[in-house]
C-alpha cells in the first residue's frame, strides 16, 4: 500500500459502513468535523480533538467488517471524517492483529496455534488444512489482485482453551457474522470454510451449566448455565440489580468502605487493593472521572472473562455501574477482546436492554445517578491488556504502554482520574455489598479473600473455568477438574499464562492464594492452571511462548524489542542443536537477556517475557 493515499477513495460500501458507524445518513456527509457520536450521546469530557479520535478504532472496524479488509480508499475516508492525520491511522491499522491492510477475502478462519491449543493437537490441524484448503494467508503483491473466497490463518490464543483446538471464524459484509469454533477439526472447519457461518451461530457452551465439582464454591459463576444471560427479567429474579440499589441507598463512601473491608485484590495480575483505588480516584478534584473495565484477556490460557460476559453480562454491566457511582465516573469505557465475538454481542444487547430499563443513564434506578457505558472492541494487540495501552488504544492510538507516573487514578484514559479494573474483580462488587465487606473477607485467606477463577486446560479430563475459596491447592484444583488426562502423567503445570511459570509434579502441594504462590516463587496471573503431561513435548511450548512475546512486543523499550528477539533466537539455535557456546553458554545469555527485559523493560510485557522460559531451565531443569 502506498503510505500517500489521500486521494484513494471509498466503495459505496465501505463509506457506508463507516456512515453508519458514526450515525450519519449514508453519504451524507459534507466534510466537516462534526461528531456525530458526540452530537447524540452525553458530554465525554476530554479534548475536543481526543472526543473525535477515539472513533478510530470503531470506524477501522466498521469498514473492516464490510469487505474484509482496510483499503487505502477506507483509510482515506475515515481519516477525512475524524480528522485524523493519514500516518497516525496507519500506524494504528498496521499496529492491531486482526485488521489487515492488504487485500483480503472476505472469509477468514483464524486457527489457533498458541500453547493449550498445541497441546490439544493444533499443529495436526494445521497440517491437515496446509493440505485440504491450501497454505496459510499470505498478503498479496501488487495493485489489482483477486481474492480467494476464503482463507485461513495462524493465530495466537483465541481464549477458548477449555475446548481446544480452537478457531474463530469471521465473515465481512452487509450482516458481518463471526463464530467460535471449539474442539475443532477438518471435518468442522471445512464446511465453515466453504459456507459461511449462520447468523445466530454461537460459541460452543460452557461447561457450567454442569453442577459444582466438590471443593467449588460458586460466587461469581452462580448465574453461569443456569439463568439466561440475555434476559434482563431473568436477571432481575435472580437477585440482580439488589446489589446497585443498596449501593444507592448506602452512598458511595460506604461502598468504598465495604470494598475496602472486603481487601479485595485486583484479579489482573498486579493484586492491588481495589477500595484503595477507588478511593483514590473519588478524591482527585480533577474531572470527569472515567471507569475502565479492562475485558481484553490475551494471555494465553485465560477464558474466565469471555465466560463471564458470555454467560451473565448483565451483573457486569450491575458491577459497572456500581464503581462508577462509587468513584463519581459518569461514563464507564468496556475494551472487550476482538476475538470474542458472542461477549461482545451479549454486553452490546445486556447495555442496550439496561439503557431501555433506566438501569444506565442519566436517572438510572430513578436516583438522579447518571452512568452510561461505551463498548469499545479490541483488535487483536495482547499489549492493550497493559491499561495505559488500553488507554491509548481506546482513544484511537497505536496500543502503545505508557510511562508511569502519572499513574491512571491520576490522569488516565483521556488525561484524567481513571479507575482500571478488569471483569473478574468488578463482578466481586455485588457479592460484597450484599453480604458486606467484612463478611466477604472470611472466605479465603487472610491475605487473599473471596473466590478465584481458575482456567483449567490441558492435559486433564474435564478442562474448564473453575471458581473457588481461595486456599485451595494445585493439586485440589486438579482433582476438581477430574484430574489428569486417562493414561497421562503430569510433565508440568502452567501457572498464571505466557507471562506465569512452570511449576513440577512435586510442588502441586502449592496454595493457590496471592501469598502462597508469592512464597513459592511462583503466580497466579490471570489464573491460568495448564495442565501439560509427560507425552506432550515441552520445548516446542518454550519456543511458541518466545514468539508470542516477540510478536506482541510493541517494540517502544529496547530491552523488550530487543530482548524477546534473542530470546526466540537462543531457543530456536537450542532446539536445532546449534547452541552457541553450548548449552550453559546459551542458558547463560538467556539469563542475561532475562535479567535486562525484566529490569529495564517500560512494562509487563517485558518484565515478565522471561518468566516461563526461565522456570522451564531453572524450575524444570529442561535443558540437562
Ligand atoms: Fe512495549 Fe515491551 Fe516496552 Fe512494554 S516492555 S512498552 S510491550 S516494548
Amino acid at each position: 500500500m502506498d503510505l500517500h493515499f489521500s486521494d484513494a477513495t471509498p466503495t459505496t460500501e465501505e463509506r457506508d459502513a463507516v456512515d453508519a458507524l458514526l450515525g450519519l445518513p449514508s453519504s451524507g456527509w459534507d466534510g466537516g468535523v462534526r461528531d456525530p457520536v458526540r452530537d447524540t450521546h452525553t458530554a465525554r469530557g476530554g479534548h475536543e480533538a481526543r472526543a473525535m479520535r477515539h472513533l478510530l478504532l470503531p470506524a477501522l472496524h466498521a469498514a473492516q467488517s464490510r469487505v474484509g479488509w482496510l483499503s487505502e480508499g477506507a483509510l482515506n475516508y475515515v481519516c477525512k471524517r475524524l480528522s485524523v492525520p493519514p500516518a497516525d491511522a496507519w500506524g494504528v491499522a498496521t499496529f492491531y492483529a486482526l485488521f489487515s491492510t492488504t487485500p483480503r477475502p472476505k472469509r477468514v478462519l483464524h486457527v489457533c496455534d498458541d500453547i493449550a491449543c498445541k497441546c490439544a493437537g493444533a499443529d495436526t490441524l494445521i497440517a491437515d488444512l496446509e493440505r485440504a484448503v491450501g497454505p496459510a494467508y499470505h498478503a498479496p503483491k501488487g495493485d489489482h489482485v483477486e481474492v480467494a473466497e476464503f482463507t485461513w490463518m495462524r493465530s495466537p490464543c483465541l481464549g477458548l482453551c477449555d475446548q481446544a483446538p480452537a478457531a474463530l471464524l469471521q465473515e465481512a459484509g452487509p450482516q458481518p457474522a463471526e463464530r467460535m469454533v471449539g474442539s475443532a477439526t477438518l471435518d468442522t472447519l471445512g464446511p465453515l470454510l466453504r459456507s459461511g457461518t449462520p447468523a445466530d451461530a454461537v460459541s460452543p457452551p460452557f461447561r457450567g451449566g454442569a453442577p459444582p465439582a466438590p471443593g467449588e464454591r460458586r460466587l461469581l459463576t452462580r448465574r453461569v448455565g443456569e439463568v439466561d444471560p440475555t434476559s434482563l427479567d431473568a436477571y432481575r429474579k435472580s437477585g440482580g440489580y439488589d446489589a446497585l440499589k443498596e449501593a444507592i441507598e448506602v452512598g458511595a463512601e460506604r461502598v468504598i468502605a465495604e470494598v475496602t473491608a472486603s481487601k479485595l485484590l485486583g484479579r489482573g495480575g498486579a493484586a492491588f487493593p481495589t477500595g484503595r483505588k477507588w478511593d483514590a480516584v473519588a478524591r482527585q478534584p480533577a474531572q470527569p472521572h472515567y471507569l475502565v473495565c479492562n475485558a481484553d484477556e490475551s494471555e494465553p490460557g485465560t477464558f474466565k472473562d469471555r465466560v463471564l460476559m458470555e454467560e451473565d453480562p448483565f451483573a457486569l454491566v450491575e458491577s459497572m455501574t456500581i464503581a462508577g457511582f462509587a468513584t463519581g465516573c459518569e461514563l464507564g469505557y468496556l475494551y472487550v477482546r476482538g476475538e470474542y465475538p458472542l461477549a461482545n454481542e451479549r454486553v452490546r444487547d445486556a447495555i442496550a436492554q439496561a439503557r431501555e430499563s433506566g438501569l444506565l443513564g442519566d436517572n438510572v434506578l430513578g436516583k438522579g445517578v447518571k452512568f452510561d457505558i461505551e463498548i469499545r472492541r479490541g483488535a487483536g494487540a495482547y499489549i492493550c491488556g497493559e491499561e495505559t495501552a488500553l488507554f491509548n488504544s481506546i482513544e484511537g492510538m497505536r496500543g502503545e504502554p505508557r510511562n508511569k507516573p502519572p499513574f491512571p487514578v491520576q490522569a488516565g484514559l483521556f488525561g484524567k482520574p481513571t479507575v482500571v479494573n478488569n471483569v473478574e474483580t468488578l463482578m466481586n462488587v455485588p457479592h460484597i455489598l450484599m453480604m458486606g465487606g467484612a463478611e466477604y473477607a472470611k472466605i479465603g485467606t487472610e491475605q487473599s479473600t473471596g473466590t478465584r477463577l481458575f482456567c483449567v486446560s490441558g492435559s486433564v479430563r474435564k478442562p474448564g473455568l473453575y471458581e473457588a475459596a481461595f486456599g485451595i491447592t494445585a493439586k485440589q484444583l486438579l482433582e476438581m477438574a477430574g484430574g489428569v488426562t486417562k493414561g497421562r502423567k503430569v510433565q508440568t503445570v502452567l501457572l498464571g499464562g505466557a507471562a506465569g511459570v512452570f511449576i513440577r509434579p512435586d510442588e502441586l502441594d502449592m496454595v493457590l492464594t496471592f501469598e502462597g504462590t508469592r512464597a513459592a516463587k511462583a503466580t497466579l496471573g490471570s489464573g491460568v492452571f495448564m495442565v501439560v503431561d509427560s507425552q506432550t513435548e515441552l520445548k516446542p511450548l518454550l519456543l511458541r511462548i518466545a514468539a508470542f512475546f516477540r510478536d506482541e512486543s510493541c517494540g517502544q523499550c529496547v530491552p523488550c524489542r530487543v530482548g524477546t528477539v534473542r530470546q526466540e533466537e537462543s531457543l530456536h539455535r537450542i532446539a536445532t542443536g546449534k547452541a552457541r557456546g553450548g548449552m550453559k553458554g546459551e542458558v547463560a545469555l538467556l539469563d542475561d537477556v532475562g535479567m535486562a527485559m525484566k529490569d529495564a523493560s517500560i512494562c509487563g510485557l517485558g518484565q515478565t517475557a522471561y518468566s516461563a522460559v526461565e522456570s522451564a531451565i531453572h524450575r524444570l531443569r529442561i535443558y540437562q
